[in-house]
């Protein structure tokens, strides 16, 4: 498995050693005041472990796109405040990431205090993963701890040249989402299906292409479910498609049967002629969608057979939702099919990873985003992941060995 490979802070003595960590602190802000502390609270266990192990913590992060300037707006001492009062540690703030400032800052900070360093991407030489930037990075710690998963699918200065110059492993949450998601698609229980929906197909072929190397059964629903239905003939009336995409779409149809992958689309619907909250309903057939109708969830006996399908896996990977689950009521289908999900997972029968896209945001409104397996944080590089693509973050740890 893939964090065998990879060391972890376990793995290597940080005893006071001078330890970069790149966290991914691009909390949201509005108005200079941080509107989600979700991703500083990620990043407390590998912190805190650190810091317990006696190293000198000197945490790095990207916050925005402020596109190679200095941005007032975008600076990180916001973060640096919150961080201070959520691990009760003293945290000296380094106005800026590379140079004297940040070795000032290091210099100031008492053995069990941690440095936080001000915004990298204030350099265009992060996002360019340029070898002297990274260099000046280096040049300030001992060792280099990857904790940013999400920032993983990008070949930065922060996440890739920096491993190549100093000892590296993997933090607690970058070890988390590996495992994850080694255990969903690399060595996985089987049977193992893939729940894929979301609005549309185009933007997740690579995705579709790569699950249906993988999986056993390949659930589609949501918008994209659409195209499929279209290209098998079905008169879809005025519902989301992708016309365009309809060979592409009977390519990953064929593909499945090479691969011996089972492809379940929706066999009825919940449809309505307006997009609009508590709009008119109807419950039907898929060969039966009226000319003037939209396909927004998918209906009752398409969520008996997806729980039915459900209770004899192992092994489920989910992004993307199966209706239009903003507007009340076609979250249904989603939130009937992730219940039953959370419930086999309480039971220990079915090992659940999600993410991507608006997948939290989807299982956060069917209230059961606490009862997966695992739900990863990342949207794009779990998306990547999910097409098979190597990360940059991770190979380059997995070459730092
Ligand atoms: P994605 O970001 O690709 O996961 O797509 C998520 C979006 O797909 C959400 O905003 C849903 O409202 C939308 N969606 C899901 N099913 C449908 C549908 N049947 N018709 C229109 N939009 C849909």
């Amino acid at each position: 498995m893939l964090m065998r490979l990879i060391k972890t802070i376990d793995d290597i003595n940080v005893a006071n050693r001078k330890v970069l960590v790149r966290s991914d602190l691009n909390v949201p802000m509005q108005n200079g005041k941080i509107s989600d502390t979700a991703r500083i609270l990620r990043s407390i266990p590998t912190i805190n472990a650190l810091a317990s192990k006696g190293a000198r913590v000197i945490i790095i992060s990207h916050l925005g796109r402020p596109g190679g300037k200095r941005t007032p707006e975008l600076s990180l001492k916001p973060v640096a405040e919150a961080l201070e009062i959520i691990i009760n540690r003293r945290v000296v703030f380094g106005k800026d990431c590379i140079g004297p400032d940040a070795q000032k800052a290091i210099d100031t900070a008492l053995t069990d205090e941690v440095v936080l360093l001000e915004n990298l991407r204030f350099y265009n030489a992060e996002e360019d993963n340029d070898e002297s930037f990274a260099d000046q990075l280096a040049a300030l710690a001992d060792i280099y701890i990857n904790d940013a998963f999400s920032c993983a699918h990008r070949a930065h200065a922060s996440t890739e040249a920096i491993s190549r110059r100093l000892p590296s492993a993997a933090g607690i949450l970058m070890q988390a989402e590996l495992d994850a998601l080694s255990s969903s698609l690399e060595l996985p229980a089987h049977p193992l299906a893939a729940i894929v929906g979301g609005a549309k197909i185009s933007t997740k072929m690579a995705v579709l292409g790569y699950l249906v190397e993988r999986v056993d059964q390949l659930i589609i629903g949501g918008g994209m479910a659409n195209t499929f239905l279209f290209a098998g003939g079905y008169d879809i009336g005025n519902s989301l498609c992708e016309v365009n995409m309809a060979d592409q779409a009977c390519k990953i149809l064929e593909k499945a049967i090479s691969e011996k992958c089972e492809v379940v689309l929706p066999s009825d619907a919940i449809v309505a002629n307006d997009f609009v909250k508590g709009a008119t309903t109807k419950h039907v057939s898929i060969n039966a969608i009226p000319k003037t109708s939209m396909i927004l969830d998918i209906g009752p006996a398409s969520i008996h057979n997806l729980k039915q399908r459900l209770a004899v896996c192992k092994t489920v990977v989910w992004n993307g939702p199966l209706g239009a689950f903003e507007t009340e009521p076609f979250d249904l289908g989603t939130n009937e099919v992730a219940a039953e999900v959370a419930l086999l997972t309480k039971a220990g029968k079915l090992l659940s990873v999600a993410g991507g896209g608006d997948t939290i945001s989807a299982l956060k409104n069917a209230r059961v985003i606490d009862d997966f397996s695992y739900v990863s944080a990342a949207g794009g590089a779990f998306l990547e992941w999910l097409e098979g693509r190597t990360l940059p973050g991770v190979a380059a740890l997995l070459q730092n060995q």
